[in-house]
């Protein structure tokens, strides 16, 4: 999964490229900065490898969910539904908007069961946001087909899974917008970075005007002559940041193709265990393999397996007692601690997080145990591996 495991010459190059010049910011200094826009240059790529008319490259993926939202007009009292199978920032973005995350089922996907939006959806939801976790998709065209017939925004959390498609379809293209994370441990990384793409022109103008304090860019080399069309805030990504992805977001293909290889490796060595049945993906050719998620038949096998495999130098997480991941742990959502009164509490007749069971996700993510794939592994690794996880299912 992570591009930090591959840093190399080409890290180092575009992040000289920037220091020689000594111009971190994206904007302007067209004098100075010897020709490098590393933010453009990053989004560009990054419309191209989502086959998007548009991208804008911001500070994290906490802050493209951000700005999303406000680009898609998501803001104060809207329902927005999420799987409560995600990471918080998720919920974070939208509770940031003013606007009320409501949590609902998954599948066998790990990710937003289409077939159970109707029951969430009331006359204030305004807005879809699956998370297409742990690099591989939910039911996409599904949920689409639900947030059409009902008039609703789709905006995919896509953090997780660059590179990943749907028959041939970029994640994160499916809706009116998608979002990126570029952060430390991710797919390909920033250091801390986010990306938000869309086919919206408007959408996007909004985006880029959003996460740099609403400056409309068309000011000219002055960037004090800029307009400020909306209200925005600073979600900008530095120079710096934006160079190492850049060189990362170049190696996707390598990153794609290692992933998948040493993940099949695994899946195909685990195929015949009676134990084992793997996630639904419903598209594997799309798959960006970052993971390898499988169900044990009850919780106790999967409790036990996931020891098993820990004493055996190969552990996996077991999301359903994660602090970050899953909802259940979510302690500081469900006690609305908060450092100071937030704006959702004032819209009045927030959905009682604390009593929050979702239990088709429970008895899915009781049972799950997801193998992060890692890119330097070599062959004699992956090899280790299988032998270390057939020793654990004999246990
Ligand atoms: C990583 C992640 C984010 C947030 O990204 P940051 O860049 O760390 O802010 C949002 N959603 C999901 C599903 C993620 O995994």
């Amino acid at each position: 999964m992570p591009g930090f495991e591959i840093f190399g010459d080409e890290e180092r190059k575009e992040v000289t490229d920037v220091l020689e010049t000594g111009v971190l910011f994206r904007y302007g200094f067209e004098g100075a900065r010897n020709g490098h826009f590393k933010a453009l240059e990053f989004e560009k790529k990054l419309c191209k490898i989502t086959d998007s008319n548009y991208s804008h490259l911001c500070s994290s993926g906490t802050a493209a969910l951000c700005t999303a939202l406000a680009a898609c007009g998501i803001g104060a009292g809207d329902e927005v539904i999420i799987p409560g199978f995600t990471f918080v920032a998720t919920f974070e973005a939208i509770i940031n908007a003013g606007a009320i995350p409501v949590f609902s089922e998954i599948d066998e996907t790990l990710c937003l069961n289409p077939d159970r939006l109707e029951d969430v959806i009331t006359s204030k939801t305004r807005a879809v946001v699956p998370v297409h976790m742990c690099g591989s998709m939910a039911r996409i065209d599904e949920i689409k087909n639900v947030c059409d017939k009902k008039g609703l925004i789709l905006l995919e959390d896509a953090c997780q899974s660059i590179g990943a498609a749907y028959q041939g379809k970029a994640l994160g293209t499916f809706g009116l917008a998608g979002c990126f994370s570029f952060d430390a441990v991710k797919t390909v990384t920033c250091g801390e970075g986010g990306g938000i793409i869309t086919n919206s022109k408007e959408v996007y103008q909004k985006a880029d005007q959003y996460a740099d304090h609403g400056h409309d860019h068309l000011g000219g080399p002055d960037r004090g002559a800029d307009d400020h069309p909306i209200i925005g805030t600073n979600y900008r990504i530095s120079e710096l940041n934006a160079a190492v992805g850049l060189a990362q977001l170049n190696k996707l293909d390598r990153i794609l193709d290692t992933q998948r290889k040493n993940k099949f490796a695994i899946k195909d060595a685990m195929a015949d265990l009676p134990d084992v049945s793997f996630r639904y993906i419903p598209d594997t050719k799309g798959d960006s393999a970052t993971f390898l998620s499988f169900f044990l038949p009850t919780e106790d096998r999967a409790r036990q397996i996931a020891k098993n495999l820990a004493d055996n130098g190969v552990g996996c997480p077991y999301w359903y007692d994660n602090n970050w991941h899953y909802y259940k742990k979510w302690h500081h959502l469900k006690e609305m601690k908060r450092s100071a009164k937030l704006a959702f509490e004032l819209t009045g007749n927030l959905p009682d997080y604390k009593n929050l069971v979702l239990e088709e996700s429970d008895n899915i993510m009781k049972r799950t145990l997801s193998m992060q794939i890692m890119l330097s592994w070599t062959k004699e690794d992956v090899e280790n591996r299988i032998q270390a996880i057939m020793k654990s299912f004999k246990g």
